[in-house]
């Protein structure tokens, strides 16, 4: 009867929207009294929405967007889209005044190639990709005349710090962001941050109700995220996880640390996540689910798939492995 009401319990989770690797994974759904939840994709929406571009003085909001955008149209992060998907909002005529303000501001952001087919302006090189810190890439602009080329750094402010890019001009602009529970990157060239790209990433509609019911269950729920810890705290209020269970800032690799430190103090670890570098921490966890709207390497690494990338099948999973098992016994 056992091996039956699991393949009925698997069976069910299919149903329902979850993927269930083997019917042993069961017993462990039934057992994790802690969710740890990654913030970006999985309790927010994971779609970003570029709000806001500050330009560092004496710097053009569109230049900065526009070369920010060259460089992340090759990245597949949430911030990278949101900023490659905007198109840049033309500079005001009397920010076109300048040596080369004036040319830099007619500069179309499409160009019409020889065969018709419209190109990007920009042609970018050496693409780079660091994760949970920012990417770079050497910019071309084609019709520039000069075929200027320089090398874009956009990404957290600490990132370009440790790389001797001169930050202090944007620094206040980051922090009124980040005090404000946006989540801000810098645009930087030639050794200095140019401008302040602001975004924001709306919690899912159905995040805070699922955690509701991950604490009625008895779980302890867990923000985790590289993001900054103001834009962290602005989703923990949001949905309900108090102060000191948000773990920010946290680097791709250390986000295996948190697992592996909670489970060293006793917990029997679930962890959510949808992004490359929640791979290894969905590995590590007793429990790993996987957004079904996340990444393969995710997928692969959880023994959960939440097929709707919604965050309600989480409390879902736990009551039907509850429910099977308690039927085995
Ligand atoms: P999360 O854990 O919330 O999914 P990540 O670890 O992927 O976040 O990223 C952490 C931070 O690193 C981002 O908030 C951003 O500041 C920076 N970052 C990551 N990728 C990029 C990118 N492509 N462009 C700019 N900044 C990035
Ligand atoms: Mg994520």
């Amino acid at each position: 009867a056992t091996p039956t009401a699991l393949l009925v319990g698997t069976g069910r989770g299919a149903q329902l929207g979850i993927l269930i690797k083997g019917p042993e994974i069961l017993e462990q759904t039934r057992r994790v009294d802690t969710v740890v939840l990654d913030k970006t994709g999985t309790v927010t929406a994971g779609r970003m929405a570029l709000v806001d571009v500050v330009p560092a003085p004496g710097e053009d909001a569109h230049e900065v967007h526009r070369l920010a955008a060259a460089v992340e149209q090759l990245s597949e992060h949430p911030v990278a889209r949101a900023i490659a998907a905007t198109p840049p909002t033309p500079t005001p005529a009397r920010e076109q005044s300048g040596s080369d303000g004036g040319q830099a501001a007619v500069t179309a952001d499409v160009a019409v190639g020889a065969d018709g087919v419209a190109i990007g302006a920009d042609e970018v090189r050496e693409f780079r990709a660091d994760a949970g810190r920012g990417v770079s890439g050497v910019v071309r602009t084609a019709h520039s005349g000069l075929g200027l080329a320089r090398r874009v750094l956009v990404g957290r402010l600490g990132w370009l710090d440790e790389q001797g890019v001169r930050t202090d001009e944007v620094a206040d602009a980051v922090a009124a962001a980040e005090a404000d529970g946006a989540t801000a990157v810098v645009a930087a060239w030639d050794g200095r941050a140019r401008g302040v790209l602001v975004l924001r990433d709306p919690v899912k509609p159905t995040s805070t109700g699922a955690i509701a019911e991950l604490r009625a269950l008895g779980l302890r729920p867990v923000l985790l995220t590289g993001d900054n810890r103001g834009a962290a705290l602005a989703t923990a209020r949001t949905v309900g996880i108090a102060e000191q269970d948000v773990v920010a800032q946290v680097m791709p690799d250390e986000k295996v640390a948190v697992v592996e430190r909670l489970q060293a103090g006793g917990a029997r670890v679930a962890m959510v996540g949808d992004g490359v570098n929640d791979a290894a921490a969905l590995a590590t966890a007793d429990l790993g689910l996987a957004m079904g709207t996340g990444t393969d390497v995710a997928i692969e690494a959880a023994d959960l798939t939440l097929v709707r990338g919604d965050l309600a099948s989480a409390p879902q999973a736990i009551r039907l492995s509850r429910r099977t098992l308690r039927i085995i016994r």
